[in-house]
């Protein structure tokens, strides 16, 4: 590098001095590109800001005309500048003129410069300016010269982030950096929060980029490698947490990429162009989001995630905040924003100061969803890159009705969030009018609805709802949120309180589903290439029937002296119900024979969700007391697409001929054999697809407590027979690929609430 002025550190050095001048913000840009131009023996040096209206306005140069400062802005489809923004790569040329995208400013007087170098001012993955020097010879500008230019565009970086440059910007011209942003995603939970953002894996703000010593920076970064490497490896070996499939992948592509000597080598070179190690490793972690930002292909995303996320454990060890006390200090109305979690990540928040959930991934029917719609959070998922476009305490609203995301949201936007809060609560204060009216359709029919639950804090809503009773009580999720297994005089306790809270209702109780994505951090559990398809549910519950035993022993108990619904999941053929069945008449022996009271009377029932069991259906009925369709994994296996994986779990839509016609054969069965059936997954949750159901012969739905008053409300207003008299040919005939639209337009012109 031809530096006269002592090279790229000399310059970090010299611009960390300026950073803590007590000078205006233009001041400072004034005296920082000044130095940038003497430094790298450019005749120019000019910083572009990107502002919120997607232009590039000129905000301080050496050597341009400084007239034109403030004056010139370009779009950023516009010149070689805009090319640098749009593209979020580094531009060098030595006969700028010749390049296709040069555009001539005259303002500017830049016409007699031939050689130009720009780089992106990037702040996690986001552009937020270009920074350029110019000079007047042809010269071919070093790598040298590039890295050195990048690295100090993160200081650039953080002046904008900073909002100081805001003040001094037109109405509507303000940076971008801190712009509001308005994004759609797919909602996940009903619900609208208004909140502050936390995020679920904070980056780390690194307030320290310029390095005092180099070769001890350099040794600070070694050390953290190998403490991550260590740390994988360990990880990769402890089987409890190496579980399973697709948790095992990441870890073993967070092994292969920690010991990737292109991703280290970037970052000790950051660091030989005078950063501190965290500044080097946020320097190469941003253009990684950047290059991740403009990668189509999934799978190459995929992997630049994993990256980020070994990037952020690298930032904790070197920050020494590797334990992560995230949870610590939660604002009253927080946003968590997350990439995705774990239900039993999310139940590890302090619920009452939750308002919302945003996530760049998740699906409708995958447990994290479940979990918040339990705990009444509002939820939106697929925010592509939300994670990097908000700092902790950005003001943002996530609407979980529509799916819109609004980050540092303008006031007429909040405002009128604030009045759809308003106008929400007053719509619950009219479900909630409908608490003691019979759910009855206009035509007459009943439906009962009864609550899913799982937790303690599930149980106010039987009561506030005035539910029929509880028609899906999800045992596993008491499992999921201990940190061992639960005992089971635990179990008993909570077992007792849900049929105390229920009183007369009745109470179905799921012996435990996990397996799949309800993994238990306290369990060894044997690696599998498919989960969902793999030991789980009742096949575990039969192969160690020391756990089911004692889990039904606690029901048992539990419900002495009055009736007990068990139901079992995941059955896929008439001899595992059978051998279950088998074990809870072993238990009620056992508790008889050592004089234990009983309960008054046990019915024992089956969970319909894998699609063998729709050829089993004679059977099956001439055995079960009762039968709950759980739609969410019947859906999902009969259309042999993962409820958990965004890409393809709303690919094939549940109101489809196929999947209503199988729903309608076990209602019809059922019906026939005269035993009771439920549907109680999320279909029934959402009032079109109730109706659907209803429609089809269904007169028993399990719904999510926040679902209650809306699906109460439509099916209030149902003429039944029309919407029987509807959905009957079109499932005969079948020619429809769905029957969403003809049944919303029905629903339309009834005025049924929706
Ligand atoms: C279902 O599969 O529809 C169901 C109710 O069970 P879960 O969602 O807990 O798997
Ligand atoms: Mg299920």
């Amino acid at each position: 590098m031809r530096g006269a002025l002592g090279g790229p550190r000399v310059l970090l050095r010299r611009l960390r001095e300026v950073m803590a001048e007590p000078v205006s913000a233009q001041d400072r840009l004034d005296k920082i590109v000044v130095l940038i131009a003497a430094n790298m023996v450019a005749e120019v040096c000019s910083v572009y800001v990107l502002r919120v209206d997607g232009t590039l306005e000129l905000y301080a140069t050496e050597g341009l005309n400084r007239t034109a400062v403030h004056l010139t802005v370009m779009r950023i489809d516009e010149g070689l500048v805009g090319t640098v923004a749009r593209e979020a790569e580094p531009i060098s040329l030595s006969n700028a003129q010749a390049h296709p995208a040069f555009s001539y400013r005259p303002e500017t007087g830049e016409e007699i410069y031939h050689s130009f170098l720009g780089v992106p001012i990037l702040r996690a993955g986001n552009t937020l300016g270009v920074l350029v020097v110019q000079n007047r010879a042809h010269r071919s500008y070093t790598e040298e010269e590039i890295e050195a230019l990048q690295t100090t565009a993160m200081v650039l970086a953080e002046i904008i982030a900073s909002g100081e440059l805001t003040a001094m910007a037109l109405p509507g011209a303000e940076p971008a950096a801190r712009r509001p942003l308005h994004l759609k995603g797919l909602a996940l939970s009903e619900g609208i929060g208004l909140g502050h953002v936390v995020l679920h894996e904070p980056r780390i703000e690194v307030t320290k980029v310029i390095a005092d010593d180099l070769p001890g920076e350099l040794n600070r970064l070694d050390g953290a490698v190998d403490t991550l490497r260590a740390s994988i490896d360990i990880m990769l070996e402890d089987e409890g947490v190496a579980r399973v499939g697709e948790h095992r992948e990441i870890l073993e592509a967070y092994r292969m990429f920690a010991h990737d000597r292109g991703w280290i080598g970037r970052m000790r070179e950051a660091v030989m162009t005078g950063l501190t190690a965290e500044g080097a490793v946020e320097r190469v972690q941003s253009d990684t989001r950047a290059r991740m930002l403009r990668m189509t292909d999934p799978y190459l995303r995929e992997r630049m995630h994993d990256l980020d996320d070994l990037a952020n454990r690298l930032l904790r060890q070197l920050t020494g905040r590797a334990g992560g006390s995230e949870h610590k200090g939660l604002p009253d109305n927080a946003i968590i924003v997350a990439r995705n979690m774990s239900p039993a990540a999310l139940l590890d928040y302090d619920r009452t100061r939750i308002r919302g959930l945003v996530l760049e991934e998740g699906a409708a029917t995958s447990h994290l969803t479940i979990v918040a719609r339990a705990l009444g959070i509002s939820a939106v998922g697929h925010v592509e890159n939300i994670v990097g476009q908000v700092d902790s305490g950005d003001a943002i609203i996530a609407d979980g009705v529509s799916g819109e995301v609004h980050v540092r949201p303008p006031a007429d936007v909040e405002a009128a969030y604030v009045e759809k809060v308003r106008f929400r609560a007053k719509r619950l204060e009219q479900y909630a009018a409908l608490r003691d009216l019979p759910t009855v359709t206009r035509d007459g029919t009943e439906i009962e609805l009864h609550l899913n639950a799982g937790l303690l804090v599930d149980l106010p809503h039987i009561s506030e709802t005035g539910a029929t009773g509880i028609g899906l009580f999800r045992t596993e999720l008491q499992f999921m949120i201990a940190s061992a297994f639960p005992r089971t005089n635990e179990q008993l306790k909570l077992y007792r309180s849900v049929l105390d809270a229920a009183g007369e209702r009745p109470v179905v109780f799921r012996t435990l589903d996990i397996g799949g994505d309800k993994v238990l951090p306290y369990m060894r559990a044997i690696e599998e290439e498919n989960p969902a398809l793999g030991w789980r549910a009742i096949r575990l519950g039969l192969d160690r029937p020391g756990l089911l035993r004692s889990q039904i022993r606690a029901l048992l108990r539990a419900a002495t002296g009055r009736e007990l619904r068990l139901i079992f999941p995941m059955v896929s053929a008439v001899e595992e119900f059978d051998r279950a069945r088998h074990i809870v008449e072993r238990e009620l022996t056992h508790l008889r024979r050592h004089g234990h009271d009983l309960p008054e009377r046990v019915l024992v029932g089956v969970m319909l969700e894998v699609p063998a069991l729709l050829f089993q259906l004679d059977q099956l009925f001439t055995r079960v007391d009762f039968a709950s369709v759980g739609s969410n994994d019947l859906v999902q296996f009969l259309y042999a697409a993962d409820r958990g994986n965004p890409r393809v779990a709303d690919r094939f839509d549940a109101l489809a001929p196929a999947s209503l016609r199988a729903l309608k054969a076990i209602a019809d069965k059922a019906a026939e054999y005269g035993k009771p059936v439920t549907l109680c997954g999320e279909l029934a949750s959402r009032p079109l697809e109730a109706l659907a159901l209803a429609a089809i012969g269904y007169r028993k739905l399990s719904l999510s407590p926040a679902s209650y008053g809306p699906v109460k409300a439509m099916l209030r207003e149902l003429d039944l027979a029309a919407a029987a008299a509807l959905v009957a040919p079109l499932l005969a005939e079948g020619e429809v690929a769905s029957l969403r639209q003809p049944l919303k337009a029905f629903a339309e012109k009834a005025g049924l609430p929706l």
